[in-house]
């Protein structure tokens, strides 16, 4: 296994770090222990060090397998990453507790990897009055936690908040080749480069589906290599990135793992060659979004506070990937947040800053009439059930 020296953090980690949020599971949806705690210690002995869990992954199971697997080895050989999730606690008493008991789940005196999980607006808003940093602070001034970080799921703006307002460690963001376009992940990543933050990939393979492509995307890798899988590329174009710590990847099999593995055995970076291929397949997938925002940012601010180019990358989710309950889910974000289509008077103002000549307006009120569409195919399906 391959591992790179974070001159940051002082740790010499495995490029390819054990997700542990997509464990097998048994018919009733549980979690299978004993294939879970194989897979931990087969990782281990091919050499991953970097362990990546959640309170809330697998209802809690996921940290108990965990430490049941890791229980053997020597504990300076690993580093474990675990998580404030704030959708579990609502008080600064259960900020607090949550985390002792992590500490004791483990067995352990520190938590080398420590990160508020899944920060965005609202969340962001909910840690700051937990006092949720401050207190992560003072554990890692007493020795509990080695490094203190945040994993990420919202905007540029949002990022650069975040980041100047405490002194983090690192970060954790979503990025792979296809994000890297189509979800401006692009811009994250150099938020992350422009504060000297290590960067933590989470959804290298974009939870599966960059596993396997259409036909004509599929072609296009397979000339290049026909021995490499789909997802090999995926991790590797993150990997190949100079601010990459580690990339993280949920394996729920052996033959996922070995694959991986077999990635990462001499980490080899993607040439000049086989990184136009790979963004000539992402031009290939992203000719399903027709509205061809950039996410520059040109356009804002708006005066009634619609975020356009959020708004923009919702749609193109749905586009490019297909999941309408995920479209749905996240234009209701943007209602509920107050920076939804909805807002929109149609003044005029941002289209006319638009690099892309888009017709923000309409195109704002086309989203929001698919939303309006999506959701009652939604709801009606659940209804039929
Ligand atoms: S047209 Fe709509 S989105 Fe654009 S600036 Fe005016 S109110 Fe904001
Ligand atoms: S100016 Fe145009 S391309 Fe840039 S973020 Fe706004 S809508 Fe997108």
């Amino acid at each position: 296994m391959d591992k790179k020296y974070i001159p940051q953090l002082g740790d010499t980690i495995s490029r390819l770090g054990y997700g542990c949020m997509r464990f097998p599971t048994n018919e009733d949806g549980s979690m299978n222990y004993d294939e879970a705690e194989k897979l931990i210690r087969k990782g281990y002995e091919m050499g991953i060090n970097y362990f990546d869990t959640a309170v809330v992954y697998h209802k809690g199971d996921s940290e108990k397998v965990l430490s049941r697997a890791l229980k053997d080895y020597d504990r300076s050989t690993y580093y474990l990453a675990d998580k404030m999730s704030l959708g579990v606690v609502n008080s600064e008493e259960e900020v607090h507790k949550l985390f002792y008991q992590q500490l004791d789940n483990f067995h352990t005196d520190y938590i080398d990897y420590y990160l508020v999980h899944a920060l965005n607006r609202n969340n962001w808003k909910k840690a700051k009055e937990m006092k949720t940093v401050e207190f992560l602070q003072e554990m890692k001034r007493q020795g509990k936690i080695r490094h203190l970080g945040f994993s990420f799921h919202d905007t540029e703006p949002i990022l650069k908040e975040i980041i100047s307002e405490y002194d983090w460690d690192f970060t954790q963001i979503q990025l792979n080749y296809l994000d890297w376009k189509a979800m401006h992940a692009d811009r994250l990543y150099q938020v992350l480069v422009d504060h000297n933050l290590p960067c933590m990939v989470m959804e290298p393979v974009r939870g599966g589906y960059l596993a396997n492509l259409n036909e004509t995307c599929n072609a296009k890798l397979n000339a290049l290599d026909p021995n490499a899988s789909i997802a090999s590329w995926a991790v590797r174009f993150v990997s190949s990135l100079d601010n990459v710590a580690v990339v993280l990847s949920g394996m729920s099999s052996e033959e996922q793992l070995m694959d991986n593995c077999a990635t990462f055995s001499a980490f080899n970076p993607l040439s000049e060659k086989e990184l136009a291929v790979i963004s000539d397949v992402t031009d290939e997938m992203l000719k399903l979004n027709d509205i061809p925002c950039t996410g520059c940012r040109y356009c804002m601010d708006c005066p009634k506070g619609v975020d356009i180019p959020a708004i923009f990358s919702i749609y193109a989710q749905w586009k490019v990937f297909g999941k309408a309950e995920r479209f749905v889910n996240g234009y209701e974000g943007a209602i509920n947040n107050g920076y939804s289509a909805t807002n929109c008077v149609k003044c005029g103002l941002c289209a006319k800053k638009c690099p892309q000549m888009i017709d923000i307006p309409n195109q704002l009120a086309r989203v929001h009439q698919f939303y309006l569409e999506e959701k009652a195919k939604l709801d009606a399906a659940k209804a039929d059930v």
